[in-house]
């Protein structure tokens, strides 16, 4: 009896690893490569008239856990999450910066996968841009404080390929990261302007133990830098304590970064978290971050990040 007890004891357990496997194959079996907006369209055709929701996930590659967090969420609320993988040329003001990008597809396809996403669009520049766009987005002054400044040009790229994702695939909710919290502002504006029927859903910053917020540039520096550019996030959480004015908050952002060699500020600004128009006192506005862009090691590379004061 006791025998037989161990042998189906085993048996189960046998079932139990192959029933997980085959969940897991299905699931790579399920996502769908494709490179041409016309496979995408007649895919998303179907899902549409079976009735189910679809989630879009637009990313320019080189993912990582900040990207997948997106995903999962998108697999969660959606029947159908498409990720876009798309390097956009025209959102890169310097050419130098668009060549040093990491690209990893591969990989990506791998950890999308992971995460439950049911199709992945890898289109080549020349699907996306067969002639130049020139239509030309403005949204002041979300597109112009900040990285709008720093970047001529940035912003508009961004809208041009995310109003083509969001005509190809007319998702029902898109995300995007509150790491590149300007981004999401200048896209808020976007869709209200173009009439886009779609729910933009904000994701939290995903972070390293470290508290650097998580960046496909980040596999650009080296293991010291990375401990390096863990002060920017150390310090935003310091000047949150301060209890000080908005100006002397800015000037001990700015001064104490500055400080740490090998780092740079190249600009700190706080501002109000939805217009992102300058703000005074913490009494101008409901919600204020402070945004921050610095520079890091010798190449050096740019990092982004920001903090919620209210
Ligand atoms: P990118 O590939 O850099 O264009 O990013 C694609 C999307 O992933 C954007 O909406 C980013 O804001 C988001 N994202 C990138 N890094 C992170 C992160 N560390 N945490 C949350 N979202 C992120």
């Amino acid at each position: 009896m006791c025998v037989l007890c161990i042998y189906f004891a085993k048996m189960f357990h046998c079932l139990q690893k192959i029933v997980l496997l085959c969940m897991v194959f299905q699931v790579r079996l399920l996502m769908i490569i494709v490179h041409k907006i016309s496979e995408l369209q007649q895919i998303l055709q179907d899902v549409r008239q079976k009735g189910e929701s679809i989630g879009l996930v637009p990313t320019m590659g080189a993912l990582h856990e900040g990207h997948a967090s997106l995903v999962r969420r998108s697999v969660s609320e959606n029947d159908f999450t498409v990720v876009s993988i798309f390097l956009n040329p025209t959102q890169f003001n310097d050419k130098d910066d668009l060549e040093k990008y990491p690209r990893t597809l591969d990989s990506d396809c791998n950890l999308l996968e992971e995460c439950g996403a049911q199709l992945a669009f890898a289109p080549n520049v020349d699907e996306i841009y067969p002639e130049p766009d020139t239509r030309q987005f403005s949204y002041p002054p979300t597109d112009t404080v900040m990285e709008g400044a720093f970047r001529p040009g940035h912003f508009n790229g961004v809208c041009q390929i995310v109003s083509k994702l969001f005509a190809y695939v007319e998702p029902d909710r898109a995300y995007f990261g509150e790491k590149d919290y300007q981004q999401i502002a200048v896209i808020r504006r976007m869709v209200d302007d173009l009439d886009f029927h779609l729910q933009i859903v904000p994701c939290p910053v995903v972070r390293e133990d470290s508290g650097l917020a998580m960046s496909s540039r980040n596999t650009l520096l080296t293991e010291d830098e990375r401990r390096l550019a863990a002060n920017i996030y150390r310090v935003l959480k310091r000047s949150k304590s301060l209890n000080a004015s908005i100006a002397d908050t800015h000037d001990y952002v700015v001064s104490t970064i500055d400080a740490i060699p090998g780092l740079k500020v190249q600009y700190y600004s706080i501002v109000d978290g939805d217009t992102l128009a300058d703000v005074e006192s913490w009494n101008d506005a409901e919600s204020i971050v402070g945004c921050i862009t610095v520079f890091c090691g010798h190449v050096p590379i740019r990092l982004i990040d920001h903090i919620r004061y209210k």
